[in-house]
């Protein structure tokens, strides 16, 4: 019997596994990779402690740190399937296994929605983008189109307007409806064009996104634009559906969580990083949540003991 089962491998769950180790708390961490999302990015710049380090040597650096403690992991495997028995909670993966566990903490993170256009994956780190906090400094004096006129579209927006040179911001439906005083923000700047009722269709480029191919979905006129990059905000996927069933989510799929101690509605599972209903969607952040919620968790079986 486990006394901890950490879910993912992304910055909570290694940060989790880190601290659970220090603990001395029987765990395993059941992940399929190491590093998370940002893994993909050539250049993060916001890693504290780094002034640049890529997606995979910080990953690389995780698993390492990872491997020092003593607990059990579990790589190469996904988890399946999370039952309440009762005093435990039964965890079978994938690949067969069947884990026991006093606790879990759910840190499988989030999958950015994508357009599903020619050229995404293709020019996927290479123009194409999905966090405009992470990469806004990577288009300096580039032209650069936003897709997706929600708060994340309109965020995307201001991070990108001290450093691009013009910004096109592209919506599907007939207005924008992010916040009012973010759209007033951008509505104010010469650089920023905002384009209604308009579809991305394809990306197109060499070895970088050169340009794009869109439609006024009003006239169904196609057009093409010369752009270096394309933000993608169209919302994210949380991978809560593990505990869909056992814990309380919000209309957006994230995990419910006590921000103090990152407890969710079920008194075995606790929930941090993009996984969770957290506001801002960072790997300094998801790290720091995790951190909380196996100090509770450790908190708690001192206290209880199960
Ligand atoms: C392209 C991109 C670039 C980014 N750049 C930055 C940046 O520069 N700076 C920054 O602070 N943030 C950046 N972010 C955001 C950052 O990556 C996330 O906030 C962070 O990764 C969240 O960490 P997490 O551990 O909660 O989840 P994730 O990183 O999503 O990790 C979850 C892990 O769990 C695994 N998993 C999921 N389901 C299961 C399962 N059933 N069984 C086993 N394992 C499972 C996943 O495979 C993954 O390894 C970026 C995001 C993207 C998409």
């Amino acid at each position: 019997m486990y006394e901890l089962t950490i879910i993912g491998g992304g910055p909570a769950g290694v940060a989790a596994g880190v601290y659970a180790g220090r603990k001395k708390m029987k765990t395993a961490i059941v992940t399929d990779m190491f590093g998370g999302q940002s893994v993909v990015s050539n250049e993060i710049q916001n890693f504290i402690g780094y002034v640049a380090i890529s997606g995979v040597e910080l990953a690389g650096k995780m698993e390492e740190q990872l491997r020092a403690q003593e607990i059990d992991v579990m790589d190469g495997d996904r988890v399946a399937r999370v039952e309440d028995k009762g005093d435990f909670l039964l965890i079978t993966t994938e690949g067969g296994k069947s884990i026991e566990s006093k606790f879990v903490l759910m840190t499988s993170g989030s999958a950015r929605r994508k357009l599903g256009v020619p050229g995404e994956k293709e020019f996927d780190g290479k123009g194409v983008a999905y966090c405009a906090t992470c990469d806004a400094p990577l288009f300096k004096d580039k032209r650069v189109i936003v897709v997706g006129g929600g708060n994340a579209g309109l965020e995307s927006v201001v991070d990108l307007i001290p450093y691009a040179s013009e910004i096109f911001l592209f919506e599907y439906k007939d207005t924008v409806k992010g916040d009012a005083v973010t759209l007033e923000r951008i509505q104010k700047e010469s650089k920023v064009k905002i384009f209604t009722h308009t579809q991305l269709l394809e990306i197109k480029g060499d070895t970088f996104v050169r340009s794009v191919k869109y439609k006024d979905i009003k006239t169904n006129e196609e057009k093409e634009m010369d752009v270096d990059g394309v933000f993608v905000e169209i919302g994210w996927i949380p991978n809560s559906r593990l505990v869909k069933e056992l814990v309380s989510v919000n209309e957006l799929g994230e995990i419910v969580v006590d921000h103090k101690t990152q407890k969710t509605s079920h008194p075995r599972i606790w929930a941090a990083g993009d996984v969770a209903d957290v506001l801002y969607k960072q790997n300094n952040i998801s790290m720091g949540d995790a951190v909380k919620a196996v100090l509770n968790i450790y908190e708690h079986l001192q206290k209880s003991g199960n």
